[in-house]
This record gives structure tokens, sequence and C-alpha cells, in this order.
């Protein structure tokens, strides 16, 4: 079959995503989508890519779709098109505790005719076994409404955001009153890097199913939420170590024009933020909404991005990329395009999950071929469009992590696989690792000594920096899934423990002041 993709098929492409007539002058003018591009992402990845398909999208009216009555919309349009998706009492159940929410863009993203094998489905759309088996028994027999209601709000009660300690990452400075205030908005773990939660962006444009920030994006009372922006920059002005800010939520995608430039003109105009060299905005704008980017009311931000590249100035762009089906549709690749054109540096981060980007054989043993294959399609995408491929990650164990996890003997033989087969410019910048409140851990591989089989690991960050000099080992552990569970080799803790108690000890401490001042 001729692969090619001809101008009369670009034209058909770009008819089916019903762009606005601005939208597809910006494509011509800015020339987001060469053929050039297209053909030979096309011709390395027929398998992923939905270039070459032609049949009219299942969902053109809504831009999103959101909770109950949103899933269920979505199942009588899918039924609409012979579509059943099943077990719908068992996913709402899902949605109850954690939330639902979906664009057009990503719905249409999923190769309806394939779904269940489709990464994006898997991503998005509750599954049935994704609550433990006695509660999803429990409220599928229970006798009333009140009942299930019940058994839902236990269940969100149970549910643990915060397991890595990440109250513990709020910072505090001395304000000018000489009192300890605390940043309620913000986390500050690691020495060059500060998170801000603004206001703006405590939303999602679609949920991911396996999200640990369900405390942001469910409303629970212990959010991160920054209102003040200047409390910021004064307290950046005294950490002078600090280089990268990033505008996290939720999704920063959500942040508004005006309210970034209050953010970025006192760290371009004022000598004391000169430190400064990169912000990051953590989005899956580009999975979810790439269309925003390629609309013309995205130009203000575009023009603020030229101006940060302008003053020296890095603008990184998180996205969280699994699988290459999410980015191989001409909305993405557009949008990439189009940030990249105006100095913006995109990279993508993302964990391995099972069903989305890890994936099982029948026997239920992991697949390493097709997982590893996953992201080595994924890495070499990157490169064809130019992002950076920053990191693969095992997530923390919070929200239905049994539903996503392996262990992690297997996941290292996926990811030394991924790591030898990609060139070494197109591989993660760095080992996979797991977050803990100590701190990044990657796993470098495993040690054979005579008579006994280690795993070696090393911070990648730390709460104690110096933490990251050593290579460390722990002993090998077919089942285990959390990297911070390992036991130690040949000692009762590991070398950090008693320091990271102490740190933790001098947070709690320090938060508690401010709050009670
Ligand atoms: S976009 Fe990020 S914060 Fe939002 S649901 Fe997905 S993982 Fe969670």
């Amino acid at each position: 079959m001729n692969q090619s993709i001809s101008t009369a098929q670009k034209e058909q492409l770009i008819k089916r995503f019903h762009y606005s007539e601005e939208t597809k002058a910006i494509i011509e003018k800015e020339n987001l989508l060469p053929e050039g591009v297209l053909n030979r992402i096309q011709k390395a990845y027929p398998q992923h890519s939905s270039l070459l398909e032609k049949e009219e999208f299942h969902f053109n009216d809504k831009k999103n779709y959101s909770g109950l009555e949103g899933f269920r919309e979505i199942v009588s349009i899918l039924a609409n098109f012979g579509i059943e998706i099943g077990h719908l009492e068992e996913r709402e159940l899902f949605i109850k505790v954690y939330r639902f929410m979906a664009t057009k863009h990503v719905l249409n993203t999923i190769n309806w005719a394939d779904f269940k094998n489709d990464s994006v489905f898997q991503l998005v759309f509750p599954q049935p076994g994704m609550i433990r088996p006695d509660v999803t028994n429990a409220y599928l027999n229970a006798d009333s409404a009140e009942a299930k209601e019940k058994i839902v709000k236990d269940y969100i009660r149970e549910t643990n955001p915060h397991d890595g300690k990440q109250q513990l990452n709020k910072p505090t400075f001395i304000n000018e009153d000489g009192e300890i205030e605390v940043i309620e908005g913000s986390q500050h773990k690691y020495p060059q890097c500060k998170l801000i939660f603004d206001v703006q962006t405590q939303n999602c444009f679609a949920f991911c199913n396996y999200c640990f920030r369900h405390a942001q994006v469910r409303g629970d009372d212990d959010m991160f939420i920054q209102k003040d922006v200047h409390q910021i920059h004064e307290y950046l002005k005294l950490h002078k170590e600090i280089s990268d800010v990033l505008i996290t939520g939720g999704d920063a995608g959500f942040l508004k024009a005006d309210r970034f430039e209050e953010y970025i003109t006192p760290i371009i105009e004022d000598p004391k933020l000169s430190h400064i060299k990169t912000i990051r905005l953590g989005t899956r704008v580009l999975t979810y909404n790439p269309e925003m980017i390629i609309a013309p009311a995205y130009n203000g931000m575009l023009k603020l991005f030229k101006k940060l590249y302008d003053n020296g100035i890095q603008l990184a762009l998180m996205s969280h990329f699994s699988a290459p089906r999410e980015v191989l549709n001409i909305s993405t690749i557009a949008a990439i395009r189009r940030l990249k054109a105006h100095g913006v540096t995109i990279k993508s981060q993302s964990p391995i999950m099972n069903h989305i980007s890890l994936f099982q054989k029948e026997n239920g043993e992991v697949d390493i071929d097709r997982s590893a294959q996953n992201w080595i399609d994924l890495g070499n995408v990157f490169a064809m469009l130019g992002i950076g491929f920053h990191s693969m990650y095992l997530a923390r164990p919070t929200g239905e992590f049994h539903y996503f996890n392996q262990p992690v003997a297997q996941i290292n033989e996926v990811f030394s696989k991924v790591f030898r087969e990609l060139a070494s410019l197109n591989r993660p910048s760095r080992y996979i690792t797991q977050t803990s409140s100590a701190g990044k851990i990657s796993l470098l591989g495993t040690v054979d000594l005579p008579g006994e089989k280690l795993f070696a690991l090393k911070f990648n960050e730390g709460r104690n920096m110096e933490w990251m000099d050593k290579v460390y080992l722990v002993q090998y552990d077919e089942k285990e899934n959390t990297i911070a569970n390992l036991k130690p080799y040949r000692s009762d803790r590991h070398f950090f423990e008693d320091e990271l108690r102490e740190i933790e000890q001098k947070l709690h401490d320090s938060i508690e002041t401010g709050r009670n001042k």
C-alpha cells in the first residue's frame, strides 16, 4: 500500500478536524504541517499513526465531556456507532471516587475499532478492576442509592494522595515583618526547582486515570493553591540556588497570558531575579487539547514565550506522552511545530503504566518486548519532531496503584531494552526513577555477586543533594513494586534514613510555626 500523503489527502485530513478558518490560515502561513514531516512519520510508524484514517470522527459537537453526565453522553454517542464499552456501573464507581473528564480531541484520538487495546482509552476511561474488588463488589451489590453513596464516601477517605509527604515541601520564608510565612501554593523540595500550583491551573483538560494529584483535581482540603504572585518573587529573590520555576497544577495550560506575564515580567526585568534560567510549564495540552495552541487566541501566550527566549530564559513545556498514538495526529504535530517556532523547548516525562505503556501477555507476565517497543517508537517519534525525552518513571504508590504497577525487576528489564535500543541522543535523559519522601531514586540495574543478586540505586534528586553522589545496593526482590521499599543490603537501614527523619522533622516544625504565627 502506498503510505505517502498527497496534498489532496492533507487537505482532507485538515477538513476532518473541522478547524476554524483562522486556524487553517495559521497552519498554512506558519507551515505547521509540511508534507515532508507527515510522510516521513507515516512511513516510519503506520501502526501508530492516524494520519491516513478517513472516517468522520465520532465526537464533533462539544469541546469536552465531564463527570457522570459527560460519561453517559459519551456512552450513548458510542452506542450510535455500535460501540459498547461495557462494565458501566463499575466504571461509574471510579468516576464517583475520582472524577472524569475527556476532551473531544482525546476522544477522537482513540482508535474505537480496537478501543480495548488503545493506550489513550486506557489512560482516560475508568476500567474494570481499577477499584479494589471488595469495594467494587460491595458497591455493585448495595441495595440502595444511599448505601452506594456511603461506600463511595468511605472509599474517598481511604485514598491517599500525599504519600510522599508533599505537605512538607511547602516552602517558608521570613517576610518583611520578620515573620515566617508559608507559601501554601508551592513546593520547594530540590534546590534548583520551585513548583507553583497557580490558582488558575487547578483544572485539567481531561483526567488521567492514574493521576496522583487527585487532591488537586478533585478539590480536596489539602490542595496547594498559589494566589499571590508577588510572594513567589519575594521567595525567589532570597533563593539564589533556584534556576527553574515549574508552573504546574492541575494543568499549566490553563494559565492565562496576563497572569503568566505577571510571573515573568519581574523575572525578565529585575536584576535580583537574574538567577532564574528556565520557566517550565507542566501540561498535558498536547495530548488533550492541542487545538488550543494552533488557535489565534493563543498568540498572546506565544508572544510571551518568544520574549522569554529573546531574553535568555528557556521556556520548557513539559508534556507527558506515554504512547506514539498521542502524538501522531495533525493537531498535536502542528501544535508542537508552532511552539518550537516560538522558541519553546518541549520535553516529555511520563510514568510507565500497565495497560497504557506497559503490557502483559495472556499468561499475565510482563510483555517485555511489546512494552519496550512502545517507548522505543515513542523516543524516535520525539526525535523526528524535536521533543526531548526527559524521563520515564514509576508512579508513586497512590490512587489505584495496584492496577498500574508491575514489579521493579520487570520494569528494569523493559527500561534496559529501551535504553540500549535508542540512539544515545534519543534516550531518556536519566535512568528510570521513582519518587518517595527521600527524593527521586534511580534504578541503575542489577548486580550479580557470588551467590546473591542485588539492585544498584542512585538518587537523582534528594532532600539532601549530597545523597546523589553515592551508588548504593539493595536486595533484589522479584515482587516488590516500590523502589523505596527495597530492603537495605547488609544493614538494617539505608544510609540516608536517619538524616531524612531529622530533615522531615525540621520542615514540619517550620511549617507549623509559620501557620501558628
Ligand atoms: S493532567 Fe496531570 S494533574 Fe491532570 S489528571 Fe492528568 S496527571 Fe493528573
